[in-house]
């Protein structure tokens, strides 16, 4: 018992190094250790709290609030309008919505126009599975003109809803933000620049309306600045989340107008990262420059019947209403002739404001961090307080929580998940602050663990350099693969080093070796705390390991300040030192202990119940020609409920390629009494090899979809003609060639045109549509109450199809 005082040292030390180094004199004694201890964690905990109270949404102003302001209490008055109920796109409650917005901004006194027209998905995106999509969009466009105008500013929000739910967040808040915002505008003095309100159709569906209106509006002709208004769940800040490339001056702009301003630009390269897409989507392929805000906790009502205006944190729509208007205002004042700048920033969120730096400095700054580690190291060396064997083992010991505490959240998930298997269908679990919290103690027990069997062998300085080597390294990684996210540990890592030289170089006794590596951790607290705290909902408990790591090098830049609380390394013999194992235990134990209470307390909190169902995913799926149909479920395990409906896997692309799906669940179905569309020919002229149909696809019900499918063993499509507009022909796997996806698709059904080279006598085309709502089948069965429906595009849908020869 007992471990060696002096570390090991290699080389000839330049000074004797036995007993304590003079500046750890004072910290010997143990009172004045803890009391240190104290001091320095209160002050962490401080700076953590202010870092969080910062990410709070302001308090909802009332509809009585001044003229010139944004007030959350008057905008919900229209999202109580916009979400009382479900209204797709083409549906007639979507007509609805849009008319009172127009009516609204009329009564503004803006020139106001509705854009309908036929419009291709942006970029052929998420529809591109079943073929080329493309909608009938109605935009809501209104303008305030601006006195000497530089350049346009554009507010869009999408007004559409999905089939599944009233979309009271998404996106009625920011419709009915950009409405408030548009009447705080005209309030107050005339902007300088233009500013143009769109409200787009069809966001849900394909981006068809952003699409459309970035493409053909003569409004979009010169591009501008677009600020895009989106919600993700029901609550939490609303975070600025995506920009155009070479966005230094606006993210300036963002930075010194919103009142709120929650942006990082890790956010930026997550988001990536994710299936999502917004109608920003659509304006970054066309001339135009902005911002993209989204508020995203709360993701267990996503595009769920839940999502109603009852569901909304009026505070978060606030934080959306009030940093549009700042924002607006000032790109409103300033020249917009010249936002682009030749370099991204680097930006993230602190106490008072955001914290921006051009983007440029990233590898130096990473650079900058390996050298002050590495000059920590040769210091710490010298002072003999770690010889190079322990700064290695420190350094290699160090990988092992970086590792551990990601692989042990996402275990601990799985095993969450198995107990209750319906989170495999949510974003996020409806109350998931205990998971969260479950996970964070997860990772600091792996840590004080880590550390209890270490630190007596390795030394605590050995131990810290080796946590910061990791983020100094990763920094430099993070430079060069995903720059927007390099201070998060750079910064970090750069701080702790100087933080440790500066105590180092203190010799006098008194607190300043304290103070600084405290200072030191402070800026870890400050820039890795909120990155936690933000990471949960953006990426679900699904991906509760991301969160889990963050958390992991934050307590590696608290380190030294974690080190005060254990006895002076080395400093006793004996009982004492059995005491200060067991010290160094003891928050590990305890940490360990928290976390599974905490799942615990989760899982028993956050059962399914009416208000919080679990969620089932159901199609049904109808041959008119044959009368086949089947039950359809996208469930990879399912649920009791949807388990009477769906037994094995199936392969529908054959019989329905306008799902755009492969293999699904499915088991047998009634038929019902549903006509298929009509398709109907109204030319068909052959010449040098060619066949030119021209089709009318008629839905014979209220569809929100119709889909048109040419079998490839028939002919192959060489052109393609609908609505007037050519689509492009591209080969596709299987049997159908050629595929078309057309959402809200008008009654009097839509004019195809094919060009093809037929390879028999009649062509075989599929024709399908899809309404919503599964409730008037026969062999349906109302869902008990504690059962929901999943949040997606084709939850509840009802297809039927129809093979054409012709
Ligand atoms: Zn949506």
């Amino acid at each position: 018992m007992g471990a060696p005082t002096t570390p090991a040292t290699t080389g000839t030390p330049s000074r004797p190094t036995r007993g304590v180094p003079p500046a750890d004199r004072a910290l010997t004694r143990p009172r004045r250790r803890l009391l240190a201890a104290a001091a320095a964690l209160v002050a962490l905990a401080a700076v953590g709290a202010g870092s969080l109270l910062d990410l709070r949404t302001p308090a909802p102003k009332p509809a009585d609030a001044p003229a010139g302001e944004f007030s959350a209490g008057r905008a919900y008055e229209d999202v109580q309008v916009i979400a009382a109920r479900t209204h797709v796109a083409g549906s007639p409650a979507n007509d609805q919505v849009r008319a009172h917005i127009e009516q609204q901004l009329r009564g503004l006194g803006l020139e106001t126009e509705v854009q309908d027209t036929v419009a291709p998905e942006a970029g052929q995106l998420s529809g591109a599975a079943g073929g080329a999509t493309m909608a009938r969009v109605r935009n809501v466009v209104a303008r305030l003109p601006g006195t000497a105008s530089t350049g346009r500013i554009f507010l869009v929000a999408h007004y559409d809803s999905v089939q599944t739910g009233p979309g009271g967040n998404d996106d009625a808040a920011g419709t009915s933000a950009i409405l408030e915002v548009a009447r705080a505008l005209t309030t107050g003095p005339r902007p300088r620049n233009d500013i143009v309100f769109v409200l787009t159709d069809a966001e849900e569906a394909c981006l068809c309306g952003a699409s459309a209106f970035a493409a053909s509006h003569p409004l979009a002709a010169d591009g501008g600045v677009v600020l895009n208004l989106e919600a993700r769940g029901s609550t939490g800040p609303v975070i600025m989340f995506e920009t155009s490339t070479n966005n230094a001056k606006l993210v300036d702009v963002f930075g010194r107008a919103a009142p709120h301003p929650v942006g990082t630009s890790f956010a930026v390269e997550i988001y990536r990262a994710l299936p999502n897409d917004t109608d920003f989507t659509a304006f970054l392929d066309q001339k135009f420059v902005g911002l993209n805000s989204a508020y995203i906790d709360g993701g267990a009502i996503y595009h769920t019947p839940l999502d109603t205006p009852a569901a909304m944190d009026r505070g978060s729509l606030q934080q959306h209403g009030d940093n549009a208007l700042g924002v607006a205002r000032e790109f409103g004042a300033v020249d917009l002739t010249d936002l682009r700048s030749g370099h991204d920033a680097t930006y993230f969120p602190v106490p008072g404001g955001l914290v921006r730096y051009p983007g440029w400095l990233t590898l130096p700054l990473a650079l900058l961090a390996v050298a002050a580690v590495v000059a920590l190291g040769w210091l710490t060396r010298r002072q003999g307080r770690a010889g190079t064997g322990r700064l290695a083992a420190g350094f290699g010991l160090a990988l092992v929580p970086i590792v551990a505490a990601p692989v042990a959240a996402q275990l601990l998930w799985l095993a969450i998940t198995t107990i209750r298997p319906g989170y495999a269908e949510l974003l996020d679990p409806y109350r998931p602050v205990w998971y969260r919290l479950a996970v964070l103690a997860l990772a600091a027990a792996i840590l004080f663990t880590w550390y209890a069997l270490t630190r007596r062998r390795i030394g605590p300085a050995a131990l810290a350099i080796g946590g910061l080597a990791w983020l100094a390294l990763l920094g430099v990684l993070l430079a060069v693969a995903v720059p927007g996210g390099a201070y998060l540990t750079t910064l970090p890592a750069l701080a702790g080093a100087l933080g440790g030289l500066v105590a180092l170089r203190t010799r006098q006794t008194g607190p300043w070796p304290v103070v600084a590596v405290t200072a030191a951790a402070a800026v870890g607290v400050l820039i890795l705390l909120p990155t936690v705290v933000l990471l949960f909902p953006a990426l679900g408990m699904g991906m509760g390991g991301v969160a889990a790591l963050v958390a992991v090098l934050l307590g590696l830049t608290a380190l030294p300040v974690v080190d005060l609380l254990h006895p002076q390394a080395g400093g006793q013999r004996g009982l004492l030192a059995l005491r200060a194992r067991r010290l160094g235990v003891l928050p590990a134990g305890a940490a360990a202990v928290a976390a599974l209470v905490l799942a615990g307390v989760g899982l028993a909190v956050d059962r399914f119940d009416a208000a919080h169902p679990a969620p089932t995913h159901l199609m049904y799926a109808m041959d008119a020609g044959t009368g086949q149909a089947r039950w359809l479920s996208h469930e990879s395990d399912p649920q009791p409920w949807t388990d009477g409906y769906v037994d094995g896997m199936a392969d529908v692309g054959d019989d329905f390629p306008g799902l755009g799906d492969g293999e699904l669940r499915a088991g047998p179905a009634q038929t019902a009494n549903l006509p298929a569309p009509k398709l109907d020919v109204l030319g068909d002229t052959t010449a040098g090899g060619e066949r030119t149909l021209r089709l009318r696809l008629t839905p014979q019900r209220a569809a929100r979809l119709a889909t048109l499918h040419v079998d490839t063993s028939t002919a192959t499509v060489l052109r393609a003609e609908v609505a007037g507009r050519s689509v492009p022909v591209e080969p596709r796997e299987g049997k159908w060639g050629f595929g078309l996806v057309f959402h809200a698709p008008p009654a009097e059904g839509i004019e195809v045109t094919l060009t093809v080279r037929p390879t028999a006598a009649q062509v075989a085309l599929r024709a399908m549509d899809a309404s919503d709502g599964l409730e008037a089948l026969p062999g349906f069965q109302a869902r008990p109450p504690a059962v929901g429906v999943v949040g997606s595009h084709s939850s509840e849908m009802l297809a039927v199809a129809r093979t054409y020869p012709i």
